[in-house]
């Protein structure tokens, strides 16, 4: 999210500044002071997030030294400056798309304990004469952080749910392309293999057609918990659609990812899913070589072809790919792989 919002915050902040400069001529120079150390922090900062263990601490100290640069300029500018203490509602706007809840109440507080010190330090007689000048910044850095928590945790919602297949709670198809391309770059650094498995239910549609679509669901759901349950924290597990499956295994070569398509035939023959059904699946298992950059649309189409083979051999087992001569060379190392490429309908 932070890396999104950068350039905008940049571009936010160069307003400000040119807001500052100009104003100088009516309200004094010292403002302009501020501007300075502001963005050698901020870059110092940007640069710093990535290399520490608590970004977030250093995400929170460079917000709050945002407000501060803002009460600052203000305060130097005396009486006339403080209706623009209102600026500080600007960075309270971000709190709710970098922070926790916790996080957006302790910038608020610090926001509107700004707005008040600074007023009542600059002159209190003009702020108990005219209580408009706290009282609205106060109330538009409260608007603004109500406002803009539930836009941003819905635009996360949003995200998270464009994603994550809602009956499996798997990830979806969407959520391939960026992670195999991800994958093709680490090989690239590792040489670390990348399996690939893909699996498909056997018969599903009977299932359908003679419990219902709502047992089919069920039978779904429990196929990728036993998925699931059978990975470690690290391998990806995607509904590609309909009752099919992709699990990519980082770091296991084709011998280990076949023991891990094994395991997971295993796992769905052995239960009993939705109540008493026996439910089996075919599989198909690929994988990069060591010290090769993997490739997602060639390794998927061998892994898919084995699958192909599988069913026509019965079903219910695991097929192993057969190397395409000539396809690792052939396929760019770091292009996005299109995830679109699928197999020929089964038969
Ligand atoms: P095969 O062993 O060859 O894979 O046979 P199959 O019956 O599993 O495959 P087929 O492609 O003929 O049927 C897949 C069925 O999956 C058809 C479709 O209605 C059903 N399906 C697709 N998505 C869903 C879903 O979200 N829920 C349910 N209940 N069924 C679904
Ligand atoms: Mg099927
Ligand atoms: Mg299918």
């Amino acid at each position: 999210m932070d890396a999104r919002v950068r350039p905008y915050r940049q571009r936010t902040f160069a307003i400000l500044a040119a807001g500052i400069l100009a104003s100088s001529p009516w309200t004094g120079w010292w403002p302009v002071l501020f501007i300075i150390p502001a963005a050698i922090f901020f870059a110092a900062a940007d640069r710093l997030l990535r290399r520490v263990a608590r970004p977030e601490l250093v995400m929170f100290t460079a917000w709050v030294a945002s407000v501060v640069t803002i009460a600052g300029a203000v305060a130097l500018a005396g009486r006339d400056g403080l209706v623009a203490l209102c600026l500080i509602a600007i960075p309270v706007i971000t709190l709710s798309a970098r922070f926790s809840i916790h996080g957006v109440l302790a910038g608020v507080t610090i926001a509107s304990a700004l707005i008040i010190a600074v007023a009542f330090g600059v002159d209190p007689r003009a702020v108990l004469h005219g209580p408009e000048l706290v009282i609205a910044p106060l109330a538009l850095v409260l608007c603004v952080a109500v406002l803009s928590t539930p836009l941003m945790r819905s635009d996360i919602q949003h995200r998270t749910d464009a994603v994550i297949d809602q009956l499996t709670g798997m990830l979806n198809r969407k959520a391939l392309g960026t992670r195999a391309h991800e994958l093709a770059q680490q090989s690239q650094v590792t040489g670390e293999p990348v399996g690939v498995i893909v699996a498909d239910l056997d018969h599903f549609k009977r299932i359908n057609d003679t419990r219902g679509h709502a047992v089919g669901d069920a039978v779904l759901k429990e196929v990728a918990y036993l998925l699931r349950k059978r990975l470690r924290a690290f391998d990806l597990a995607y509904r590609l659609g309909g009752e099919e499956f992709l699990i990519l295994v980082p770091g296991s070569d084709l011998e280990r990812t076949v023991e891990l398509a094994a395991r997971l035939r295993e796992g769905v023959a052995t239960s009993l899913v939705a109540g008493n059904l026996a439910v089996t699946m075919s599989l198909g298992v690929g994988a990069s070589a060591r010290n090769e950059i993997f490739d997602y649309a060639s390794v998927f189409a061998e892994a898919d072809a084995a699958l192909y083979k599988a069913k026509r051999g019965g079903r219910n087992r695991v097929c192993v790919a057969e190397r395409v001569p000539g396809a690792v060379a052939a396929a760019p190392a770091a292009a996005e792989p299109d995830v679109s490429l699928r197999k020929p309908a089964l038969a």
